[in-house]
């Protein structure tokens, strides 16, 4: 018999609304004792049944719902299902971008609470980041095996978050041979490279896809300076759309030094090329009290908040580096600048590029908002799934 998780009176709302996770202070009784990750079944005050889910007794949210469907159980083929759906929602992506590289799965928007799965070529590399989903770890990797039995399953859970689970963290390969590191993935017709083993995350940033081949409309005969490039990805698709010069700036070499090489496999012109490894915070104020001045500037820097305290300190953070790079832009250029803190809504994130521009002592025009590829769907029910927010700004 699973434990029974009841709910506190009206805390059903959100389930009912296929909300995915139940947190901890909504819960007026566990009925038995679940160990971590374990299976629960989750039940209103009135006694109606609201879902199925994993138990995580180290983590506020403190259970993440596998199904609303209560004739469903939760075993390997339901996994298979949840996989099959979220492949067959990309074909049309893969098709059109001519993807070797897409993420599979994310998470609760794919129905898989705590699971993210990234494919490049013929790796999936995986993430189990709840405690439900290290308890169905078996199950799971056995869906995706049935599921693509020729691919080799690489798991990079070597993340903090795994610990506010109560987990540790873990890497390694699960099936099949890996290929050597790095290796290259196709997307919309470049090489681009990626290490599962060593990269960021699970290697590559491919959620910025889309975002690439915009930026890349406003450089042409530009010069392009592509702040927090990790391996290039941005400075990539300029060089190829013919920017005049492109700079890629990080503070790690290993990124920096497969951006070099990413060029290289591509045969674009390395001449107009530059890999600086520093602080972008530095470099762009080294750039600005020097009066170099560029047509186009991305900024995409990595989370600046994991949680709600580190939201002032992430605005000021965003606000400063936005500041700094408009006054790095020549009159009439372009800004493409992102946020992938979640935490930071749509809004909150354009009324701090507008203080920037403000700051700055520049007139700033919003000409595109952008959002992730989608291949890293939002569920209906979970809007927590959007993330990655852009603005191109034309600066004056
Ligand atoms: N634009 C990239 C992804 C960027 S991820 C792409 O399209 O693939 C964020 C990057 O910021 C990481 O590569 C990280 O090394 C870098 N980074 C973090 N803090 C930095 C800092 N202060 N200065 C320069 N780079 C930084």
């Amino acid at each position: 018999m699973s434990a029974k998780i009841i709910l506190k009176k009206a805390r059903e709302k959100s389930l009912l609304r296929r909300h995915p996770w139940v947190f901890s202070n909504g819960i007026e009784q566990v009925e038995g004792q679940p160990q971590q990750g374990e299976t629960v079944e989750v039940y209103a005050k009135d006694g109606r049944w609201l879902g199925r889910g994993a138990y995580s007794p180290k983590s506020q949210i403190r259970v993440r719902i596998w199904t609303f469907e209560q004739t469903e159980t939760v075993d390997q083929a339901m996994f298979e299902r949840r996989i099959a759906r979220a492949q067959a929602g990309r074909e049309h992506v893969i098709e059109q971008g001519g993807l070797t590289g897409y993420r599979l799965i994310a998470g609760e928007s794919d129905g898989l609470p705590g699971i993210t799965v990234d494919r490049f070529e013929n790796v999936l590399v995986c993430q189990l980041l709840s405690a439900g989903a290290e308890y169905q770890r078996e199950a799971f990797i056995n869906a995706l095996r049935s599921q693509f039995p020729e691919l080799t399953i690489y798991e990079r859970s070597d993340v903090d978050v795994r610990k506010k689970e109560g987990l540790e963290p873990t890497q390694g390969l699960l099936h099949g041979e890996l290929p050597a590191q790095p290796m290259t993935f196709m997307e919309n017709g470049l090489k681009l490279l990626v290490d599962v083993v060593s990269g960021h995350k699970t290697g590559a940033y491919i959620d910025q896809r889309d975002n690439r081949a915009i930026a890349a409309s406003y450089v042409k005969g530009k010069r392009v300076l592509n702040c927090f490039s990790y391996t290039g990805g941005f400075g990539t698709y300029a060089l190829r759309a013919g920017a005049a010069e492109v700079i890629n700036a990080d503070v790690s070499a290993p990124a920096l030094a497969l951006a070099q090489q990413t060029a290289e496999i591509n045969q674009l012109d390395l001449s107009k090329l530059s890999n600086v490894e520093a602080d972008v915070f530095k470099l762009l104020r080294q750039y600005r009290d020097s009066g170099e001045q560029f047509d186009v500037i991305v900024l995409d820097p990595p989370k600046f908040a994991d949680n709600k305290a580190q939201l002032v300190g992430a605005c000021r953070g965003y606000k400063d580096i936005n500041m700094v790079a408009m006054q790095c832009i020549k009159p009439g250029g372009v800004l493409l600048t992102y946020s992938c803190s979640g935490l930071m809504d749509a809004p909150l994130f354009q009324k701090i590029v507008a203080d920037a521009a403000l700051d700055a002592g520049r007139d700033g025009q919003i000409v595109q908002k952008l959002t992730q590829a989608a291949d890293h769907p939002i569920g209906c029910a979970y809007p927590e799934g959007f993330y990655l927010k852009g603005l191109v700004v034309r600066v004056w």
